[in-house]
């Protein structure tokens, strides 16, 4: 190989992506599911580990590809079991990988991209603007550095990830295709073999991009709503001008319609205080949610410096969460977790970063799906 020339990081690349690798290769497409099963579910990423490929293969392919993850820059585990990594990815840009594990559950929020370009008013990331687009291989590579922290596997222990959601960093649909080769290595049995259903994508709302996502994918969903009509939701999220609250449940409906299994989304809603958190709202909500088969998680709203949003109280979001309940919705209330080691997730990225003067990122983690 030149000297110079980019080799291809096999990391991002899911099954399909992977066969043909190996047919330009001139080698069999079964290699694949190999390197596949080293890469992912062992953690290897030296070709000369690779033992069931024969040496003049392994040479061939240090010649042309490699095996490159996200560089660590910050792992630190909780009082309470929430263990975040900051990761490092091509020039200088970090963000942030949480694991939140609950009995038999380990849920990861995965980071799509650095920054945002949609600017919802209660969000840090959006406060950062928009960098890029993370590849494939920085979004799935955020899952195997997670994985590999829990290597060697011990077959009788929980697995650590049982659940991904896309709830970091970034709007997903706005990263359509690596996000979906990534959330094909999430399922894929020779790699993470993590059921459809727990795995989530949560949007605040693309509408065509959703359309476009049960076309190629049954993944569950996570809907970012936030309030209950489109006065209130043009303030929080700028996107809704676009695609308002009953194009995006139309959209929302026509995805779960399309799955091949009974699912309901998941509705997001960050309470914030004196702005979406009264009972009149509750009752709003209970009409513009009727018949869309949905459970409901609230987030009380977590605040960060450059926000003068403020957290309800507990009372409140419980009063919030009792008209739901009454009205017949399945409602969850999440808390950020793992206070301890960041003051509340996403300020660690502000920390790592410090020296570039980036404002700080807070995001709410929760766990959905079974
Ligand atoms: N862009 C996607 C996914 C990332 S945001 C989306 O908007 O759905 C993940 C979740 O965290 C969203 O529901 C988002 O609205 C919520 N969130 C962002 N900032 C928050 C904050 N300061 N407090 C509480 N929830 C927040
Ligand atoms: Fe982007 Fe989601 Fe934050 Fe809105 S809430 S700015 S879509 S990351």
């Amino acid at each position: 190989m030149t000297a110079g020339v980019e080799k291809t990081n096999l990391l991002g690349m899911p099954k399909a992506k992977l066969e043909a690798f190996f047919e330009t290769l001139g080698e069999k497409r079964f290699r694949a599911q190999q390197v596949l099963q080293w890469i992912h579910q062992r953690g290897v990423d030296d070709f000369d580990q690779m033992t069931n490929m024969s040496k003049v293969l392994r040479e061939k392919l240090k010649d042309v590809a490699e095996v490159r993850g996200p560089e660590v820059v910050y792992d630190e585990t909780s009082k309470d079991g929430t263990r975040k990594w900051v990761m490092r990815m091509d020039n200088g840009n970090s963000v942030e990988t949480v694991l939140i594990p609950d009995g038999e559950r380990g849920t990861l929020c995965v980071s799509s991209q650095i920054g945002c370009s949609l600017d919802c008013t209660f969000c840090s990331t959006g406060k950062r603007g928009f960098n890029r687009n993370l590849t494939a291989a920085e979004i799935i590579g955020q899952v195997w550095v997670a994985r590999k922290a829990f290597m060697p596997f011990d077959p009788n222990a929980d697995r650590p990830i049982t659940n991904v959601v896309m709830m970091g960093m970034g709007e997903p649909l706005l990263n359509f295709d690596n996000v979906v080769d990534a959330m094909n290595l999430m399922m894929e049995d020779l790699a993470y073999g993590i059921s459809k259903r727990r795995v989530t994508l949560s949007t605040s709302g693309v509408v065509p991009a959703l359309d476009r996502l049960g076309e190629v994918t049954d993944v569950s969903l996570a809907i970012s709503l936030h309030a209950p009509n489109d006065e209130l939701r043009n303030q929080l999220v700028p996107l809704n001008k676009k695609y308002p609250i009953s194009e995006l449940l139309a959209a929302t409906r026509r995805y779960l319609s399309r799955l091949p299994d009974k699912r309901k989304a998941t509705i997001e809603y960050t309470v914030i205080e004196g702005v979406n958190d009264q009972p009149e709202h509750a009752r709003e909500l209970v009409t513009v949610l009727k018949g869309l088969p949905c459970k409901i998680n609230l987030i009380p709203f977590n605040p960060f410096p450059e926000s003068d949003f403020r957290r309800p109280s507990m009372n409140a979001t419980r009063r919030f969460q009792a008209v739901l309940n009454e009205a017949g919705f399945v409602t969850t209330v999440r808390t950020t977790r793992g206070d301890d080691i960041d003051a509340a997730c996403g300020q660690l990225v502000g920390r790592v970063e410090d020296r570039t003067r980036r404002s700080q990122r807070y995001i709410a983690v929760q766990q959905v799906n079974p």
